[in-house]
């Protein structure tokens, strides 16, 4: 499928006309054979959750593509914003409906380009339906003429100005001078489902998009230490919770007291194994809230040596506590690349929020860097490890939040 176009057309003669349907391509490149039907029903389906309320009247999959006939009242503002976060769309247009007819298409699309200046353009066209009696570069040379002749502008096929994409289905094609990019990916929830340890901080948000990116469906595990410390994390949680619903429509998120269960472990731990100690209850119980959501993985948003409890022997020995498979999608990325993605999916402004979490209660100046399963486990004995974990999912509180 062909890159979205940043159309540079110098103005627009005409207000713009509200568009009648919206068309949306998803990357074929991840489609094969057997999981196609399945991507495709999934996306259809998140589509449709994720457009409620905004006029669409029917949604239709075509040859290829996702067709949504829209209503004369649909909210094209929020039509967009929707769109661009539903996964495993890699772009999509607003555009308009005309039969398939060539007499029919020229004209609806010359009267469309003559809405708009522009001083070189292209006709692209898709021929889905092959019987059309006109090969794609015949139907572009010829609306390209017409427009040619009424526009003034130049044709240009490598640079041009202006695209004017024009899809040919059977009995019916579609036109648009507006193709947006989508998030690019797979459908939410085709994965399978991940429970994300999500703190208040930049990077575990940005790894819970990232695994939604990759068809997972997230559950969220906050751990906070209320009342020990003022609700800020727990409320940023939520927000972080709410910018990610709109990927997925509805989220699970669980908010774990721990400052209990760190008071206890200053008691009997060393200073220096805290974080580490910390670490692994937080695998124990997010595993816990794991079985009970049917979720088969753990994910952080931990990255190689980002701090003290985020060296590989540290993540080797936090790990060992765990028995499902734990993911760490930003495990190579370093901090700059981490904050401009959460800045451009909208979680950085909620994370930089200061705030003190749980990890900074109780937390030592110099956490050891280099531990072992063998010397931490000898620090754990001098506590009730099933205990406190009972403790932290039992003391779980669930909010789901929906979108829209
Ligand atoms: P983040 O920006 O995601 O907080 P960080 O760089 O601050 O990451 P750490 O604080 O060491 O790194 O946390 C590493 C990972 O552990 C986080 O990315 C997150 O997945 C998990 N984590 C840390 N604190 C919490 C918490 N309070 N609740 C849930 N998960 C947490
Ligand atoms: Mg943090």
């Amino acid at each position: 499928m062909s890159a979205p176009d940043n159309n540079r057309a110098e103005e627009t003669v005409d207000s713009p006309s509200t568009p009648t349907v919206a068309v949306v391509h998803y990357g074929e490149l991840a489609l094969k054979g057997k999981n196609r039907p399945a991507f495709i029903s999934r996306l259809v389906r998140n589509i449709k959750t994720a457009l409620a309320g905004c006029g669409v009247r029917r949604i239709r999959n075509l040859t290829g593509r996702i067709v949504l006939d829209l209503g004369p009242g649909a909210d094209r503002a929020a039509l967009e914003k929707r769109l661009r976060r539903v996964m495993g769309i890699s772009n999509y247009s607003l555009g308009f409906k005309v039969p398939a007819e060539i007499g029919r298409m020229e004209e609806a699309v010359a009267q469309e380009a003559a809405r708009h200046v522009f001083r070189s353009f292209r006709v692209a066209t898709k021929r889905a339906d092959k019987t059309f009696p006109l090969t794609s570069p015949e139907v572009n040379q010829r609306i390209g003429a017409t427009i040619k002749a009424r526009t003034g502008a130049a044709v240009d096929l490598s640079n041009a100005a202006f695209t004017i994409h024009l899809e040919i289905l059977p009995g019916e094609a579609f036109y648009s001078v507006e193709r947006l990019p989508g998030a690019g990916g797979l459908p939410a929830g085709i994965s399978g489902r991940v429970a994300v340890l999500l703190s208040g901080g930049i990077d575990s948000p940005v790894a819970a998009y990232r695994m939604m990116k990759r068809g997972c469906e997230v559950v969220l595990v906050h751990f906070h230490a209320y009342p020990i410390l003022p609700k800020t994390s727990q409320r940023k949680a939520r927000e972080l919770a709410e910018v990610l619903t709109r990927s997925q429509g509805r989220t699970r998120l669980f908010l774990v007291p721990f400052g209990d269960i760190q008071s206890t472990v200053v008691t009997a731990v060393p200073g220096p194994l805290r974080v580490v100690v910390y670490r692994r209850l937080m695998f124990r119980i997010a595993e816990e809230i794991a079985r009970k959501t049917r979720a088969t993985a753990l994910v952080t948003g931990e990255s190689l040596g980002q701090v003290a409890s985020q060296t590989l022997s540290n993540l080797a020995t936090i790990e060992a506590a765990a028995t499902l498979p734990i993911l760490r999608p930003l495990i190579g990325m370093d901090k700059q690349e981490i904050s401009d993605e959460a800045a451009r999916i909208g979680t950085f402004d909620i994370s930089i929020v200061p705030d003190q979490d749980c990890c900074t209660l109780f937390t030592p100046k110099h956490p050891a860097t280099r531990t072992t399963v063998r010397e931490i486990e000898a620090a754990e004995a001098a506590l009730d490890v099933p205990a406190l974990v009972r403790q932290g999912a039992e003391g779980a509180e669930e909010a789901v939040i929906e979108f829209p």
